[in-house]
């Protein structure tokens, strides 16, 4: 799954200001929108050439034995389908999660106020970069971000716990949203290779001129379906590794210099933090309130109160 990593701006540029290519990157959203549609026509191509092309003709002219086999299959088919254009559209719509207005790490307003004096005048040189609980501001934002959040140059936000912008979801995928992310490129992963295990036969026999006739339509569909198949394999392979040490994307080339990372709390916890607690809930693209709020509660609590004074000490 080709994805766009619209991370941090390169602020700064002054006179280069129009050579900044993340300016560009709100034209992503157009496309974005383009995206959608092909995502929908993609899915509704598969489903054509497995479920009516394919299982359909088998289910209404096939042995007893065909027909209960691909009435089986097309019950698999169709909840893989269903399921992964619910997480796709959970995916789409729900907010990634937002820096609260006027949110700061400190353990007051004053201390924040002063804080941003300091920051004005030093920069983010005042603290060490190579510590990713460092207080942190968005000059863009003209707000305090919390760990692990960044600016959004698609979206013109920053985002809570930042993976990537995705032009697939036409969304940025952050903290709220990271699970459906990967529940709908799991779901299409497994549609896809049903799909494709399902056509193949067909195109087999056919190929061997066994059959008369051929579909162009599922041709089509088993190359597409056969490309995700291999493609996303490796994508899903690399987000369940960084699932498993509690890592993002953006964070990927932070975590190669910063050792231990601090927010591998093992791989059950981490998956615990990004999928919930209760198994029911793992297979189903939503969160309880309950979730929501733990999640936001997680991001947006202040470790760096306790860090002032070493702050001040710089
Ligand atoms: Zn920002």
């Amino acid at each position: 799954m080709p994805a766009v990593d619209a991370g941090n701006g390169m602020g700064g540029m002054g006179r280069l200001a129009w050579m900044n290519v993340f300016r560009f990157c709100k034209a992503l959203r157009v496309l974005g929108h383009v995206m959608v549609l092909a995502v929908l026509a993609l899915v509704g191509l598969s489903f054509y050439a497995v479920a009516v092309e394919t299982l359909g003709r088998g289910i209404a002219h096939g042995a007893p034995h065909i027909m209960v086999l691909d009435l089986v299959l097309l019950v698999v088919f169709s909840t893989l389908v269903f399921m992964l254009v619910w997480s796709y559209f959970a995916a789409v719509l729900t907010e990634p999660g937002s820096v609260p207005e006027d949110w700061h790490p400190f353990a007051d307003d004053e201390t924040a106020t002063r804080e941003l004096q300091r920051w004005n005048t030093g920069g983010d040189t005042l603290y060490d970069r190579a510590d990713p609980q460092r207080p942190r501001y968005c000059r863009k934002c003209h707000n305090w971000k919390p760990e692990r959040a960044h600016h959004c140059s698609v979206s013109g936000r920053c985002i809570l716990k930042m993976d990537h912008y995705c032009i697939w979801v036409v969304n940025c995928v952050g903290l709220l949203n990271y699970k459906f992310f990967l529940l709908f490129i799991a779901y299409t992963w497994a549609a896809c290779l049903l799909a494709a295990c399902i056509l193949m036969p067909g195109l087999v026999e056919y190929f061997r001129g066994e059959k008369k006739s051929g579909s162009t339509l599922v041709f089509l569909s088993f190359v597409i379906d056969a490309a995700f198949v291999v493609s996303l394999l490796g994508f899903l392979g690399m987000h369940l590794k960084l699932l498993s040490v509690n890592c993002t994307s953006i964070e990927m080339y932070e975590k190669q210099r910063i050792h231990p990372w601090p927010y591998n709390k093992g791989w059950r916890s981490n998956f615990d933090e990004v999928f919930g607690p209760s198994w029911w809930q793992w297979l189903l693209p939503f969160h309880t309130e309950a979730e929501r709020q733990r999640m936001m509660d997680t991001v947006l609590a202040a470790p760096l109160i306790e860090r002032v004074g070493a702050v001040e000490d710089v």
